[in-house]
């Protein structure tokens, strides 16, 4: 048996895992990731790096050129198609949200298709680099006990089969769905399980000339022939058939000849280079934990929340849960905030990990109204007389359009993926279509970005590694907040420091020119002081002391 020490253990080198050791490692925290495998299972799973994980990456030191080099081309990856098989006319398209320059002035990262394992790949790169952080592959996750303020673990070398002890301040359960660690110290899910099930089906085949010129990210399949979605992740290479199928289907029934023969009548056409790269099933859930801590154990990514897959929000929820996390614990090793900080990682991602699993949820329901357009009867079955009437039919084919254009609030979310805040002040949005989205100064939220004269953005000037002022022309003074801070404080003044085209910066924040935005190291606003009257000052002084001693403060 051997036995290490470590501050953090993270219990999986899934995407969320691996980001979190990214995100410890270049703040010097001492991190062991333990992945289970011995390889990357190469099955692409997750496809749409959404914008705010893309800044995440960014402000985590990821290489953003690397992961943009391996990603879907962007005209590649722009729209839905709805189509009766692949090699047919499409039903219709839908737009697969906003990668055009205009989202760029709402975030320097529109998003972008990548599939989950070539992304895994370039973050575990990067940890390699990182001299605080060990990845171990081949070790899993069994138990754990904790003492006072520590965890001791209990793992398994399933290669050499020995067991290892790791004892550490806090573990993060970046286990995945079926999360051993979640088990393990007794944290249900709340939500529907089992809703649907379906295979994955990994192939590779170049079927650019199946395609041509019309590309999709994603092929959803109607008609009395075979239902579903197909991923296209390469175009040229790597595709995913989501097969639905029932509650009892085991992955040994789907073997190569049946996914082969499923893939062809996905395809409508033969494809001479077909290679079946491997089956997997999958359950769609829609979970959220019930906590996501037990003492010093926390959860992240799909360990809290399994959402359906219709959405794109799984992967990325999980990115910005890990990223709100590491910080916090960052922060407390470092000996500027008292534990407290940590308890209110669960109030700020647990809601929004709520509001995305709804929305998935509700995605995947909404398009039962293009079946229903589509002529299906509650069983979920057409016939092709029923089918191709509804499209030849002029009233038909406008219900179908109808239907169609109804998907939009599943393929453009922008407000789901960079508009949420950890306060109560953009409340009154979520009334508001997903797709409507409005950059706002407000507590809570994520500092909106804006393009600074030198092309970079208004998120580059947070330090991750402590808390930033960012303030108006005239906002020198602030500087006398930043050796009372108890953390390091950078500040940041319009005209000295950084500046913007056009109106000034504190105008369009709605600031005076003496007003400043305090902003933790996730790039969310902690507060705001629209002028720097004493009142003002006090004001940010406290926010910044009640985030770092909660407790203290409260006793003052
Ligand atoms: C077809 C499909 C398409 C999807 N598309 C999207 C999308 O476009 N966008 C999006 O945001 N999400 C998408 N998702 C969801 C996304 O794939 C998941 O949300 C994401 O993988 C979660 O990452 P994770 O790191 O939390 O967990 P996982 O990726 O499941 O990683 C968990 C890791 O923990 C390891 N592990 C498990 N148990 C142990 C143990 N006991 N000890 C040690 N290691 C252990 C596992 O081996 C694994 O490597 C999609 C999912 C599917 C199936």
């Amino acid at each position: 048996m051997s036995e290490i020490e470590t501050t953090v253990l993270i219990v999986g080198g899934g995407p969320v895992g691996l980001v979190g050791a990214q995100l410890l490692g270049r703040r010097g925290v001492k991190t062991l990731v333990a992945e289970k495998y011995p390889a990357r299972l190469e099955a692409p799973k997750a496809h749409a790096l959404n914008p705010r994980s893309l800044e995440i990456c960014e402000a985590a030191g990821l290489p953003m050129d690397a992961i943009h080099a391996v990603a879907t081309p962007t005209e590649d990856g722009a729209y839905v198609r709805m189509v009766e098989t692949l090699s047919k006319a499409p039903i219709g398209a839908i737009t697969y949200e906003r990668q055009d320059a205009a989202v760029r002035a709402l975030t320097p990262w529109p998003l972008i298709n990548i599939e989950q394992p070539r992304f895994e790949e370039i973050v575990e790169g990067s940890i390699h680099s990182l001299p605080s952080v060990e990845l171990r592959r081949g070790l899993e996750w069994l138990e754990c006990l904790q003492i006072g303020n520590s965890v001791v673990s209990t793992l398994r070398d399933r290669t050499s089969g020995e067991t290892v002890k790791v004892r550490s301040r806090y573990v993060i359960a970046c286990d995945g769905a079926n999360s051993a660690v979640r088990d393990g110290v007794g944290i249900a899910m709340d939500g529907p399980e089992g809703l649907a099930n379906h295979m994955m089906i990994h192939f590779e085949a170049n079927l650019r000339p199946v395609v041509k010129d019309i590309p999709g990210i994603l092929y959803f399949l109607f008609g009395p022939g075979i239902n579903g979605v197909l991923i296209a992740y390469d175009i040229e290479k790597t595709w995913v058939l989501m097969h639905p199928c029932g509650p009892d289907a085991s992955e040994v029934e789907f073997d190569e000849a049946r996914c082969r023969a499923a893939v062809l009548s996905a395809v409508g056409a033969d494809v001479p280079d077909l290679v079946i790269k491997g089956v997997r099933g999958w359950m769609m859930s829609a979970q959220v934990a019930r906590r996501y801590r037990d003492g010093q154990v926390f959860l992240a990514g799909d360990a809290g929340h399994r959402f359906p897959p219709t959405g794109g929000l799984g992967l990325n929820t999980g990115i910005a849960d890990i990223d709100n996390l590491t910080w916090k614990i960052a922060t407390v090793e470092a000996g500027w905030a008292s534990p407290d900080l940590l308890e209110s990682y669960e109030p700020e991602r647990r809601i929004i990990a709520q509001t995305n699993m709804g929305q998935s949820l509700a995605n995947a329901f909404r398009i039962r109204t293009l079946f229903e357009a589509l002529g299906y009867a509650p069983d979920q079955t057409v016939t092709a007389d029923v089918f191709h009437g509804r499209l030849a039919d002029p009233a038909g084919r406008a219900t179908i359009d109808e239907a169609i254009a109804y998907q939009k609030d599943h393929f453009d979310s922008l407000r789901l993926q960079l508009g949420y805040a950890y306060s109560d002040a953009l409340a009154g949005d979520q009334y508001l279509p997903i797709s409507e989205f409005a950059q706002k100064c407000v507590e809570g939220a994520r500092l909106p970005h804006i393009a600074l004269q030198n092309s970079a953005s208004t998120l580059n000037l947070v330090n991750p590694d402590g808390f930033t002022l960012i303030t108006g022309r005239e906002g020198a003074s602030w500087h006398a907040l930043v050796p009372l801070a108890g953390a390091p404080l950078a500040c940041k003044v319009e005209g000295a420091d950084f500046s913007v085209p056009g109106t000034p910066w504190s105008e369009r924040m709605g600031l005076a020119a003496t007003g400043a935005v305090l902003v933790r190291p996730d790039g969310h606003i902690l507060a705001i002081a629209l002028t720097d009257d004493a009142a003002d000052i006090s004001r940010l002084g406290q926010a910044l002391a009640g985030c770092l001693r909660p407790q203290l403060q409260g006793t003052a």
